[in-house]
């Protein structure tokens, strides 16, 4: 009876206290059972006191149907302890079956929450859709940017090459400034012009080849191609394209014997005109793969600045050359006679030297016309101006002073000089056949020469120059009236004839 009592109060403890109670080592063998009754529910007590804490780890061996349903509610909340996990690993589709209201929440929580992650994944991607076109459209926007600045940049550094080419109607200042200007737009190490006439390109202007060396420096600048033979100018030359050779090395055509020199980037431009090349450019870089293709736009609109540069001087120079110019016999005309002798003479007075004047008239010209015919008289006129012009040094003025008379003037050169040089003109004259048609024209002429030393250089340029003329048109009337196909000298008063001869003896 005592261990009857004993057991049930153990057993009342074991419910309702919170202590732990102490359970019964040895019983009586009738209460065997019971006290195995105490020791199971001793395990489900901790059972279920563990699983209320949420510690799902604690193992009980108990059979029976408390300890069963307690250790199924074990594995339920470790399922769905797990199902957690994996949901908050991202796996929505886990589902609780088995739990009755709880399931349908945890069920309505998934799908709820599932959705959620579908919507916030559906945002992010816009926004990451959204952020992707922003960058996009920040460097579109950049980009537009960077090439318009370098558009303005260049249209301005072409309105500075512009301006700075329209300064200067001088042709060979125009060669300079453009190649000075280039440098402004499309960096070089050295460069060069080179000026096409006919099917060959000669350079005309190179820079800062000193710096591969003399020798380099002066075969460059000598140097001329023949275009046909000359791949990177042929191909200019029949695209009237730039072009670029990223690396010589690379390129077939690059011949390195012709100038030696040891660039690797290349850049080249036809500088033309109503479909005519006047010239090329020709850039170097050292350094291989410099020159690309926005170099080869930049060039090209350079070039077309360059061309009207060139084009605009061209044509000024040929005004120029025409307004001195006789059409006929292509000799200087008697306008720029007068104005260059009055130089020439201030400048003998300067330096006391000498100067000589010739006149020439062709004999019985009015006969040649007569009999062959005017056009005829025009080729005779024409062969015996190149005749002259090819006799006389370079220094020396020959104009076309009227109809069939050639007028010379000889600085630094003493009347006796100017006589043996009529000489050998009237000996040449005579000594000539002219061509014409089916006949040969033999032609004179007559010589009147005037030369002073020293000069009167009180006189006026103008009435000095008239005076000469005037005395050599005399000596003419002379050599005329004395049979023709000879020379005549006459010296002004003021010259001193000693002082002549002693100057003819050291010309
Ligand atoms: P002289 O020996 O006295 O100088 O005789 P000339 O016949 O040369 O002299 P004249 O002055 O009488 O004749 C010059 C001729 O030159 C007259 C003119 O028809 C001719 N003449 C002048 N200019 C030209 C020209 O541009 N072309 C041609 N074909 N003839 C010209
Ligand atoms: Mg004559
Ligand atoms: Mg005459």
């Amino acid at each position: 009876m005592q261990q009857a009592l004993q057991l049930l109060e153990q057993f009342r403890a074991l419910i309702y206290d919170t202590h732990e109670p102490s359970l019964p080592t040895t019983v009586e063998p009738a209460w065997e059972a019971y006290k195995q009754a105490l020791h199971t529910l001793f395990q489900i007590r901790h059972l279920a006191l563990a699983l209320c804490k949420g510690d799902l780890s604690y193992e009980i061996k108990e059979k029976g149907a408390l300890a069963g349903a307690l250790k199924a509610l074990q594995a339920n909340l470790r399922h769905i302890t797990w199902q957690t996990q994996q949901v908050a690993q991202g796996d929505f589709t886990q589902r609780v079956e088995f739990m009755g209201e709880f399931s349908n929440a945890f069920n309505e929580m998934v799908c709820q929450l599932d959705r959620m992650a579908q919507e916030l994944q559906t945002q992010q991607d816009e926004l990451i859709r959204r952020n992707d076109n922003l960058i996009l459209e920040v460097a579109e926007r950049e980009r537009a940017e960077a090439a318009e600045r370098e558009q303005r940049q260049l249209a301005e550094a072409l309105q500075a090459a512009a301006m700075a080419l329209n300064a200067t109607l001088n042709y060979e200042e125009v060669l300079d400034i453009i190649l000075e200007r280039v440098g402004d737009l499309i960096a070089y190490d050295s460069a060069v012009i080179m000026e096409v006439e006919g099917m060959r390109a000669y350079v005309r202007r190179a820079k800062n080849y000193y710096r591969y060396g003399e020798e380099i420096e002066k075969r460059v600048l000598e140097s001329w191609f023949d275009i046909p033979q000359t791949p990177n100018l042929f191909t200019m030359f029949t695209t009237l394209k730039p072009l670029v050779i990223a690396d010589v090395d690379q390129y077939a055509g690059w011949d390195r014997r012709k100038t030696g020199n040891p660039v690797r980037s290349w850049i080249g431009a036809p500088i033309y005109a109503h479909g005519q090349i006047l010239a090329f450019f020709s850039l170097d870089k050292l350094e291989p793969n410099y020159y690309q293709e926005q170099h080869a736009h930049k060039l090209e609109m350079f070039a077309n600045h360059a061309a009207l540069a060139m084009v605009n001087a061209r044509l000024f120079q040929e005004i120029q050359r025409l307004a001195v110019t006789d059409t006929l016999t292509g000799l200087y005309n008697r306008r720029y006679f007068f104005e260059r002798a009055c130089q020439e003479f201030t400048r003998s007075c300067r330096y006391h030297h000498p100067l000589t004047l010739i006149m020439c008239d062709l004999d019985h010209f009015k006969s040649v016309n007569d009999t062959y015919g005017h056009p005829a008289g025009d080729l005779v006129l024409q062969t015996i101006s190149h005749l002259v012009l090819e006799t006389v040094r370079k220094s020396d003025l020959v104009a076309r002073f009227g109809g069939e008379e050639i007028i010379l003037l000889l600085p630094e050169t003493a009347p006796q000089y100017g006589e043996s040089l009529a000489e050998r003109l009237r000996q040449k004259i005579a000594a000539t056949l002219i061509p014409v048609n089916n006949h040969s024209i033999a032609i004179t002429a007559s010589f009147g020469v005037c030369g002073a030393y020293p000069l009167d250089c009180r006189l006026e340029p103008r009435r000095a120059i008239e005076i000469m003329i005037e005395l050599a048109d005399q000596a003419l009337y002379q050599a005329k009236q004395s049979g023709r196909n000879r020379v005549c000298l006459l010296l002004p008063d003021f010259t001193d004839k000693d002082a002549s001869l002693e100057s003819e003896m050291t010309a």
